[in-house]
């Protein structure tokens, strides 16, 4: 599911009142593809049998254009949950 169509522009302000810098911490450009999609980070306990569905922690990533570095920011720090808003499908 795509995230809604302003999530975006609420995430980057986040980002900037917060103090994250624009460039990338690996190459120093300013050059992100933004993934328009959450991504859910598992969390796995390996002494016990997996289990389905995983917990995790809901995030959105940022991807370098330059270096392919994937900057992934988890949305409950950001305080960005629950995600509500209009999606580009309707
Ligand atoms: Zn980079």
């Amino acid at each position: 599911m795509s995230l809604p169509n302003d999530f975006r522009q609420r995430f980057l302000n986040e980002l900037r009142n917060r103090g994250v810098s624009n460039n990338c911490e690996l190459c120093n450009q300013n050059n992100w593809a933004f993934v328009n999609e959450g991504v859910a980070l598992n969390i796995t306990d390996f002494s016990t049998n997996v289990r389905i569905p995983q917990p995790n922690i809901p995030s959105v990533a940022m991807i370098c254009n330059n270096c392919g570095n994937i900057r992934l920011f988890s949305l409950g720090a950001l305080n960005l949950l629950p995600i509500q808003g209009g999606t580009d499908n309707g």
